[in-house]
């Protein structure tokens, strides 16, 4: 056996322990009492070791470079990233004695910065959130690393018929519930990867569950969905972090999205404080996100006499934003009122209608 190969089981076999230590993520009922026939759900993907469902992502990342031969002793591992997943890649590159760099845009929240030095990572900042693609290439190729690319990789990296992929977790954790097929699962596409393996999970097991994306309205997601030709838009994607692009990822794939949901910032931010508000803990944008397009996907099923079960994703911890969407300063200087949507969606929870305008 070559010496690559060796020191590539080992680096495989660091990957499995780590996973073999962790315990599966939660799946935690979201209460909405005036709704007794409809249940939704938040699977929990901030209680990761590294905080968001970008944990399962870098894992799955490593092992494909690895398994396909891309990382060995002394790869120097680049990324594109607004941010979490940096800070997952960051903690496996540690776990196996790699160097970490981060090609982030410079407005990424300092806590996510924070995060990623805290797991020993490096970061190189870029003017504008479109360059950093060529930027992580041109690093990778300088430093003779490897750009790892969760934009292309994140749906041909991730097992999607198994191995307690996010949505085998979900199934299985709703097997004793009510309703345990659920009528929708509702997430955010950042890279598109979750929304591919949820949609073809769903597929692969022949279950009525379809899949709703609820993405940001400056977003090219929902647009690209609508009408393939549309591969970019020209203004910011918003100030959700996490999802929501300006350019259609490679790993989000349309065909198996059943519908979209545009949901303003100002919504999404509301959710989030509403929904931190009712869970007693704060989560982050994307989740206010998800939660907002359950509410209208909850109110609609409602309407037409439908009960069922709806599942979402928390995808990360509210801490990572208390100087961004948490921060009534940053809320005013970007012209952000929450006031009016916070009481919309407040009136969701506590009524079951939704006027999501
Ligand atoms: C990446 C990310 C998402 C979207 O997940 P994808 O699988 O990349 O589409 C949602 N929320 C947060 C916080 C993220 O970091």
């Amino acid at each position: 056996m070559t010496d690559k190969r060796e020191w590539q089981n080992w680096a495989i076999g660091r990957i499995e322990a780590d996973f073999n230590r962790s315990a599966d993520t939660h799946l935690i009922p979201l209460p909405v009492p005036s709704l007794p026939d409809i249940a939704i759900y938040l699977k929990d993907e901030s209680s990761h070791p590294t905080g968001s469902l970008k944990h399962r992502l870098a894992r799955s990342l490593f092992l494909y470079g690895l398994c396909n031969g891309w990382i060995h002793r002394n790869t120097a591992i680049v990324e594109a990233s607004s941010g979490s997943t940096a800070v997952s890649e960051a903690y496996f590159a540690r776990m196996l004695g790699l160097r970490f760099i981060a090609v982030v845009p410079h407005t990424t929240a300092k806590a996510k910065i924070d995060a990623i030095s805290f797991h020993g990572g490096e970061c190189h900042f870029v003017d504008q959130p479109c360059e950093i693609y060529d930027a992580a290439q041109a690093l990778a190729d300088e430093l003779g690393g490897h750009y790892i690319d969760q934009f292309t990789f994140a749906e041909r990296a991730t097992d999607w018929r198994s191995n307690n992929n996010i949505a085998e977790s979900i199934f299985a954790q709703m097997a004793r519930e009510p309703h345990p097929v659920p009528n929708w699962i509702v997430c955010g596409a950042g890279t598109g990867g979750t929304s591919a393996t949820i949609g073809r999970y769903a597929r692969y097991n022949r279950f009525a569950t379809r899949v709703c994306v609820a993405d940001p309205q400056g977003s090219v997601f929902h647009r690209h969905w609508a009408d393939r030709s549309v591969e970019r838009v020209d203004h910011p994607s918003g100030c959700i972090e996490g999802i929501g692009r300006q350019r259609v990822e490679p790993s989000f794939l349309p065909d198996v999205v059943d519908r979209m949901e545009v949901v303003p910032d100002a919504c999404s931010i509301a959710a989030a404080h509403e929904v931190s508000e009712r869970l007693g803990r704060r989560c982050g944008g994307s989740t206010g996100t998800n939660v907002w397009a359950c509410a209208k996907i909850a109110a609609d099923m409602a309407d037409r006499g439908m009960s069922g079960s709806i599942v979402s994703i928390l995808c990360d911890d509210g801490a990572r934003y208390s100087d961004t969407i948490f921060d009534n300063d940053w809320l005013a200087e970007c012209g952000l009122d929450i006031l009016p949507q916070k009481k919309k969606i407040a009136h969701f929870f506590d009524t079951g209608t939704f006027a999501a305008g």
